[in-house]
């Protein structure tokens, strides 16, 4: 570790050994060796600074780890988060100006209550603005592309800041080209006139249709899978009659086949293994190789 890396240590903008199981939805994985939580850019500017010369140290960024799946050992490297100022949500005009961290249904909730539109499927899904311009997290019929104006990236190795419009990220069906090293802090998403009143109806819409078919009260990151094209992985995993399948504390939901939910006690090796296993069963009975969309940090077996 540089002098810089432990004067963030000795300054409590690092920490060592701290645990990320509360960040993540499934509440399961180790800790991080080292944890920034920075909350202004010059606090980000600093970590930056200290990670530039140390090309071995592997680098990770934590949303609300609503897709995530942190491995029993922890992650041997440098995890990023961002908080305090990074939450903010601003109306400038027809735009809806958001920090990297800021919660989706938060931009969901402000966007309607200042009379604009279009932002409300992002309602129903428990992601940060960056995890959703990195994943292009969508619902409802909306993509995060659709509504993305541009988000500005910062190169956590780098320092490098760009800004990218959804074409230059090459977004695509839960898909951008962000790389592990670089960190979205902020994005402007494009919204329509629309009264509050219908603004609200479509929140209200869309919660009562996440309770109605989705296992709500249980530990889980949302869809497991990508649909395949033209299909959809709880459809085929359904059909294989795999719901109910368990590995220790994981299990395939009995609500909805593409959610793997948790016990409390679950490792993450469970669902790891789980993903495998289901994965295996699908490609030998169908021929159709089904791609995870949760994306799992540190190491598994
Ligand atoms: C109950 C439930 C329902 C869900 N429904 C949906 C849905 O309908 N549609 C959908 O698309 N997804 C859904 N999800 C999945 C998830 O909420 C989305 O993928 C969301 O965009 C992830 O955001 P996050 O902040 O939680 O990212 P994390 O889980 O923290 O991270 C996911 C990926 O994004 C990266 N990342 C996180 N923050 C940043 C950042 N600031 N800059 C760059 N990279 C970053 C991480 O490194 C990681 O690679 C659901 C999840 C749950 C638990």
């Amino acid at each position: 570790m540089t002098a810089i890396l432990e004067a963030l240590v000795v300054d409590g903008l690092v920490t060592e050994r701290s645990a990320l199981s509360d960040f993540t939805t499934y509440k399961f994985g180790g800790p991080a060796r080292w944890l920034a939580e920075v909350g202004d850019s010059s606090s980000l500017d600093r970590v930056v600074e200290a990670v530039t010369d140390q090309p071995d140290l592997e680098v990770a960024v934590v949303g609300r780890g609503s897709n995530l799946v942190v491995s029993d050992r922890g992650f041997d490297g440098l995890v990023l988060r961002l908080v305090g100022g990074f939450l903010d949500v601003a109306i400038e005009d027809d735009l809806v100006v958001a920090g990297g961290a800021a919660p989706l249904p938060r931009v969901a909730r402000e966007a309607v209550k200042a009379g604009r539109g279009g932002l409300e499927f992002y309602v129903g899904i428990p992601g940060s603005v960056g995890g959703a311009v990195r994943m292009n997290a969508g619902c409802h019929g909306t993509e995060t592309d659709e509504v993305l104006v541009a988000a500005d990236v910062v190169n956590i190795r780098s320092g490098e800041r760009s800004t990218r419009t959804p074409a230059e990220l090459e977004m695509a069906y839960r898909h951008s080209n962000l790389q592990p090293d670089e960190m979205v802090v902020s994005a402007r998403f494009q919204t329509s006139d629309q009264t509050s009143e219908v603004g609200e109806r479509r929140l209200r819409e869309i919660t009562q249709w996440r309770k109605e078919n989705q296992p709500g009260g249980t530990f889980n990151a949302g869809s497991v899978f990508k649909n395949p094209p033209d299909d959809h992985a709880g459809r085929i995993i359904d059909e294989l009659g795999l719901k109910g399948l368990q590995i220790g504390g994981a299990s395939v939901s009995e609500r909805h086949a593409n959610f793997f939910v948790a016990e409390p006690d679950t490792s993450a090796q469970n669902i790891h293994d789980l993903v495998a296993e289901v994965r295996r069963r699908v490609a030998e009975a169908t021929g159709v190789t089904l791609e995870p969309e949760i994306m799992f940090i540190g190491d598994f077996s």
